[in-house]
Parts: structure tokens; C-alpha cells; sequence
């Protein structure tokens, strides 16, 4: 069974105006599907790897075939990312988590703004393409990170939970060059609830695509 990608679930324009709808349309309909058709294409070579999801092929990226690993690396990570990356954002968002996510970002770092001021932190200083996280370990645990390219947390043994992509094509169109103003506008439409879903998911070593 090829993977497929999920439909974006609220309206390409609705999360004007921290992100354009042009935007949306080319980073979900183009970008988003091109990882998951690569990702097809790859797995076409080994195709007894179908059977298993794709947070599975990335825990154990070491154990993929040498001959599709980095296609796998780069573009099952592109799926994995992505998935995240859309769900975790919505309309009418933005604000503060709320309850025993909540409890834990102020127990790891002090305060809710400890969190944005170092997860942005960390998307600013990606040197080229990547993403910042917001990821749980395997005590439990939160900690900040980020990943080149379309790597994901699960390929070092951890769960994202919130994920800020900080490719260009995810903001050169509206924003250009100024990949921090992009960053502060995506606060706005972080959708809280989708993100404490994901972390008690997390907690369960579970990673939602
Ligand atoms: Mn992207």
C-alpha cells in the first residue's frame, strides 16, 4: 500500500495573514506530496517495507537498506514532518497550551515564554533548511532541538511534538528573507490542542501521522 499524504484540514486561506495562501497551496500540494510520492518511489525498490508505517522506517533509518536510505531519510522524513507540521497549526489558534502540557513545558523550562523564546531561537539558527521542535524524550521529558533537511526527532529516539519548519518554501513568498518574522507570525496559528494530543501520544512512544 503506497503512503499518501492527508488532506489539509482547514481552508488554504485560513490562516491569513501569519501565512499566505499561495504558500499553503505550493508547501502542501507540492512540496508535502513530493516528499510522500518520493517516498513511494523509494519504496518501490523494497516493497516489503509497505507494511510498515512510516514512524517505523524512520526510528530504525539505520536498518533501511543501503540502496534507499537516504531517499527514505529525506523524504519519509519529509512525510513525517509535514504531517506534523499541518496538523499542529489551524485557524483561530495560537495563545497558550493549557493543562498537563502545560504543567511540563513550565517544569523544563521555567515558563511558557522560556519555551517560544528558545524554540524560535532555534529555528533562527538553523543554518540552511531544517526544522525546530519541541520534543519528548525517552524518560519523558521536553527539550528544544533542531534537525537539518527532513530529518525528525524519531531518528534519534525522540518524539516531536511541535515542529516549526523553517525551509524558505514555507515563507520566502510572504516573508522573504526575514525568516524571524515568519517565525513570530507562526505562533499565532499554533493550535495548542492538536500539540497536547500529540504529547500524550508522545508519552505513550507514539508519533500521530
Ligand atoms: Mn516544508
Amino acid at each position: 500500500m503506497p503512503y499518501e499524504i492527508n488532506p489539509l484540514p482547514y481552508a488554504y486561506n485560513a490562516l491569513e495573514p501569519s501565512i499566505d495562501e499561495l504558500t499553503m497551496h505550493l508547501h502542501h500540494d507540492k512540496h508535502y506530496a513530493g516528499y510522500v510520492n518520493n517516498l513511494n518511489v523509494a519504496i518501490e525498490k523494497h516493497p516489503e517495507l509497505f507494511s510498515r508505517s512510516v514512524p517505523d522506517l524512520l526510528r530504525n533509518i539505520n536498518s533501511i537498506p543501503d540502496d534507499i536510505r537516504t531517499a527514505v531519510r529525506n523524504n519519509g522524513g519529509g512525510d513525517a514532518n509535514h504531517a506534523l507540521y499541518f496538523d499542529i497549526m489551524g485557524p483561530n489558534a495560537g495563545g497558550e497550551p493549557t493543562g498537563a502540557l502545560a504543567d511540563a513545558i513550565n517544569k523544563a523550562f521555567g515558563s511558557f515564554d522560556q519555551l517560544k523564546s528558545q524554540l524560535s531561537a532555534a529555528g533562527a539558527g538553523r543554518f540552511g533548511s531544517g526544522f525546530a521542535w519541541l520534543s519528548v524524550t525517552s524518560d519523558g521529558g521536553l527539550i528544544v532541538e533542531s534537525t537539518p533537511n527532513q530529518d525528525n526527532p524519531l531518528m534519534e529516539g525522540r518524539v516531536g511534538i511541535l515542529g516549526l519548519d523553517v525551509w524558505e518554501h514555507a515563507y520566502y513568498l510572504k516573508y522573504h528573507n526575514v525568516r524571524a518574522d515568519y517565525i513570530k507570525a507562526w505562533w499565532n496559528v499554533v493550535n495548542w490542542s492538536n500539540v497536547a494530543r500529540r504529547y500524550q501520544a508522545a508519552l505513550k512512544r507514539e508519533y500521530l501521522m
